[in-house]
């Protein structure tokens, strides 16, 4: 991308405040705005005398104007199960309103658009690995519908906004990425296992164990972004590393890692908790030429000293 102003929404979240790292890096204008509802201005402290950079609290669920923009990045929208089973309704509202919102900014200024939607769209998917063309088995009325079926609206509304008003939108689905700036008490698996390893306590499992996910490092996931935002695909792509890891096999490697003696401990799997999870990337391969390049192991170590200074300050949630 040439130096552009762009908007993100959810810039004081985790992914969102890498990706205002790396377009400030690339030497773009950056307006962040978020209401703090998971997120934490503590992620964007270090640009708190960069001149490019400005940020505004404020709820995409209201409209709201910044100015002449070139490009919009939607990242708002919790996204831990846990923050998301709180704060329902308002799930729903930033996947709805929100998207709305931002893609009217995106169509008033003529600017691109790329939006977060996530592999949640695939539900408990009975096609492994996930590809971009199957369609999803979600429940639309169990406890992780507000997520799903919001990021399931906002996927509709964007190829609306794109086939109606031609924005040129884009739609990435992204898969657990983790790294440094997850929030420590977020309730997901690698907050959780990473934070009670370090503190000595078991790590708890939901279920047997044998649930799997793909775990992808943030700065591959943002590579694959960048790459999405200057492509010309409108239509969904995966994003994600396709190395499958049970829940069990990775808390292990936590242990490892830490060298902890301690054990794990189960706990309930909460409701609809999809069985298996694994992005197909060859679409991603072949349009953006981008494979991910930090397996599990390698960027558990490049996120230790983050979970190390922060394992003590944030309490574990459970689902
Ligand atoms: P996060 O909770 O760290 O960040 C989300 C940010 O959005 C937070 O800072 C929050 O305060 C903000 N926000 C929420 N509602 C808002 C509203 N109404 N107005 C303004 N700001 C609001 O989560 P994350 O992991 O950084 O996720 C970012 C995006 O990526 C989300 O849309 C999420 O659904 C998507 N995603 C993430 C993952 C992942 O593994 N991290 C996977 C799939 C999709
Ligand atoms: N999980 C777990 N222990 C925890 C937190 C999560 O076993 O302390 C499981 C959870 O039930 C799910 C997987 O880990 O099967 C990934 O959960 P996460 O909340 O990170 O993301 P999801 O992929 O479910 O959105």
């Amino acid at each position: 991308m040439n130096a552009k102003r762009i908007l993100v929404t959810g810039a004081a979240g985790f992914l969102g405040s890498h990706l205002c790292d790396s377009l400030l890096d690339a030497g773009n204008s950056v307006i962040g705005v978020d209401n703090l509802s998971t997120g934490n201005e503590a992620n964007l402290a270090h640009l708190r005398n960069e001149p490019r950079f400005d940020f505004d609290r404020l709820d995409i669920c209201q409209p709201f104007d910044p100015g002449k923009i070139d490009f919009v990045f939607n990242f708002a929208s919790p996204a831990s199960p846990v923050d998301y089973a709180r704060l329902g309704v308002e799930t729903l509202l930033v996947g709805s309103a929100g998207t709305i919102n931002t893609l009217e900014i995106a169509k008033k200024y003529h600017a691109g658009y790329l939006h977060a939607s996530t592999s949640e769209c695939y539900g408990d998917p009975e096609v492994h690995p996930q590809t971009e063309t199957y369609w999803g088995h979600v429940n639309p009325i169990g406890p992780r519908s507000v997520y799903d079926e919001a990021k399931r609206f906002s996927e509709a509304a964007v190829m609306a906004y794109h086939r109606y008003h031609r924005v040129n939108t884009h739609l990435v689905r992204i898969f657990n990425t983790y790294g440094p700036r997850l929030q420590i008490n977020d309730g997901r698996v690698i907050s959780n296992l990473m934070s009670q390893a370090l503190r000595g306590e078991p790590l708890t499992i939901y279920g047997d164990g044998m649930q799997t996910r793909s775990f992808c490092y943030v700065s591959d996931l943002i590579a694959g972004i960048l790459a999405l935002a200057d492509s010309d695909e409108h239509l969904p792509v995966n994003i994600g590393n396709p190395e499958e890891w049970t829940i069990l096999s990775c808390a292990e490697e936590i242990l490892k890692l830490i060298g902890s003696d301690k054990k794990v401990v189960f706990k309930p799997l909460p409701q609809d908790d999809p069985t298996r999870r694994r992005p197909d990337i060859s679409k991603a391969t072949r349009l953006l030429g981008w494979t991910p390049k930090i397996q599990l192991r390698q960027g558990l170590e490049m996120s230790l000293a983050y979970f190390q200074a922060h394992a003590e300050t944030g309490l574990v949630q459970n689902s």
